[in-house]
Parts: structure tokens; sequence; C-alpha cells
């Protein structure tokens, strides 16, 4: 059976990014096709300046919002990354074999660098091998499959590596996992700055949509979404990034193709109206689920709790077979 890890970081309320970049897809295929793991990866939430208390709440929510979007704990396995002390056990190995070189390239590492430079502030250590710890989030399981948007698409790359190095050096230990994207909204853009992504952790804030956002509010910031200077609704990434994006949620939202959509509208103002409706109802479900959720908290801790023990079962004796195979 082909196994599957993912995860979300609790920086922030989750977004329309995270949803149809991800955790619906997380939902309607990856827990039934897959033995999936589906983590909340709160050791990565300390690489930025944090909130302990913020942490833990966003956490929390997050592990609630999954469930809401359809994770069902009795077919994928739902828990948070600090309660499995495997990750970064195995972390500190990978970082036996990966390079700095290699760790100062990552895209990810140098935008958020030069933010932190603009605004004076230091750069903590952890932000530089962040990627090597999520190395270790996907091969202490073995996942054969990373589902993910595509700004994740350099660091799988960078786990391939580590895997590939780690198994020629010191014997076959790790799986090579591969990322998969989807076919549409593999990245969301923000609706106020559209050549940027849409991310939890950003400034724009007009500019995403969270989860939880009440209809009202997604409406108000899709029918303020910045457009392009044309007048006409075109598929055109480079030359009209916000009426793309617009197309780009629209049929991820109702299913179809952003470029025969295009042919449909002939305003900027119908396919916002549109576009707003189809969000407020993707997001109807999910969040009357995570209405009833929220009432029972016990529930969320416990699915937690059984995560991670399962979680650990899964990840200790191939995190074992690496101390072994490295020398310890
Ligand atoms: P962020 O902190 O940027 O919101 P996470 O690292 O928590 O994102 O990512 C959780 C998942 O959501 C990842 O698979 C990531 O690729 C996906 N994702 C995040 N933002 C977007 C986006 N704007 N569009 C598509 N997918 C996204």
């Amino acid at each position: 059976m082909t196994r599957v890890f993912s995860g979300v970081k609790p920086t922030g309320h989750l977004t329309l990014g995270n949803y149809l970049g991800a955790m619906r897809r997380w939902a309607a295929v990856d827990q039934h096709q897959a033995d999936a793991l589906f983590c909340i990866v709160d050791l990565h939430a300390l690489t930025v300046d944090h909130d302990p208390a913020r942490v833990r709440r966003l956490s929390r929510q997050a592990a609630t919002l999954l469930l809401a979007s359809g994770l069902d704990p009795e077919v994928c396995t739902v828990f948070v990354q600090s309660h499995v002390d495997e990750h970064p056990r195995l972390s500190y190995v990978l970082e036996c074999v990966a390079t700095d070189g290699e760790m100062r390239r990552m895209i990810q590492y140098k935008e958020k660098t030069a933010r932190e430079g603009a605004r004076g502030g230091s750069v903590r250590l952890s932000l530089l091998t962040y990627p090597v710890l999520m190395a270790a989030d996907i091969l202490a399981y073995g996942a054969d499959e990373v589902p993910v948007g595509d700004d994740q698409a350099q660091h799988v790359e960078l786990t391939r590596d580590l895997a590939v190095r780690f198994n020629q050096r010191y014997g076959h230990t790790f799986v090579v996992p591969r990322a998969t994207h989807p076919k549409v909204a593999a990245r969301v853009m923000n609706l106020q700055e559209p050549t940027a992504k849409m991310g939890k952790s950003e400034d724009v804030g007009s500019g995403i949509v969270y989860l939880l956002d009440e209809p009202d509010v997604v409406r108000k910031k899709v029918m303020r979404a910045v457009t392009d200077s044309g007048r006409e609704v075109a598929y055109d990434r480079e030359g009209r990034p916000g009426v793309t994006n617009l197309l780009e949620i629209l049929a991820a939202c109702e299913g179809g193709n952003p470029e025969d959509l295009s042919g449909v509208y002939e305003s900027y103002g119908a396919l916002k109206k549109d576009t707003a409706e189809a969000v407020v109802e993707v997001l109807r479900p999910v969040q009357e689920r995570h209405k009833e959720l929220c009432a029972d908290p016990a529930y969320v801790e416990g699915v937690l709790r059984n995560g991670a023990e399962r979680a650990r079962e899964m990840a200790r004796p191939r995190v074992d077979a690496a101390y072994r195979a490295i020398g310890l």
C-alpha cells in the first residue's frame, strides 16, 4: 500500500491556499487510497518569531480543521509532530548527511531571511535547518508520496537527495519519496498581491481568505481582489496574474479547467461574484463541521493521542535502523 505523509504548520490561521493546494485532496483522495499520515508540524512553527500560547492554540485549531475538512481518524493518522520524538531524533542524523550549502540554497530560506534582514531582525538557526526536519518528518515513515502545494516542491526534492545519499553511504534505509501536486490551484496567490503566494504567515491579510472567514468576509475579500489593467478575462499567469488566480480558485472550487472558464466571463465583476460564491460554498461544510468539533475538544485530544501512538510505532523501527546504519 502506498504510504502518504503531509503536514501543516501552525504559524497562523489556515487559508484557502492550504485547503485547495493540499488539505482538500488529503481528505478526498489520499486518505482513502493510501496508508496516510497527516501531521500538525508544530516544531516548524518555532523557526520564526512565535508566541508559545498562540502556537499551542493554533495547533489545536489546525487539528480541528483537518478533521473538519474530512480526514477520518478511522482510516488515517492525524497527529502533532512534537508528540513523536522520532522526528527530531532523525533530523539530527540527517543533518549529518546534509550540507550547509544546500540549506542556504533553499528558496524559502532566502526569501524569509531577506524579509527578516529588511526588518533589521535576526534569523533563527532552525530556519536554516528546517528542511532537514521536514525530510525527517517524511523519511521516518517511509512515505512514498507527499501531497503538497508546489511551494514545497524544492523541500521534497531535498528530502529525496538526502534519502538517496544516506542509502548510498550507509545502506538502504529510506524510501525515496515523490511530491504530488494538485492539477489546479497548486499555488493560490494573495488576492491583493497576486504575484505572491497566499501564505498564512504573510503580511497582506486582506488578500488572504482564511478557512474560518465568515461568508461576508470572503465575499468582501474576493470582490476587492486586485485584478489587472486589461478588460478581457484571459488566463495568463505572467500577464494577468490577478484574473488568472481567480480563475484557478473558481476552477478548483467548482471543478473544471481554468482556461476554459476564461471564455465564459465577459467582465471581472461577474468572475469575482461567482468566485466568491464558489469559495463560500466550499468552505461552508468545513466551517459547520469545525463548529461541531469545537464543542467536543476531548474528542480532538483523543484523536491526537491515538494518532501520536500509531505514528510513534510506525516511525521507531526506521529511525532505529538509521541510527544503527550511521554507526550509533
Ligand atoms: P503556509 O505556512 O505557507 O500556509 P504550510 O507550510 O503550513 O503553508 O503548508 C501546508 C500545505 O499547504 C502545504 O502542502 C503547502 O504546499 C500548501 N500550501 C500553502 N500555501 C499554499 C498556497 N498558497 N497554494 C497552494 N498550496 C499551498
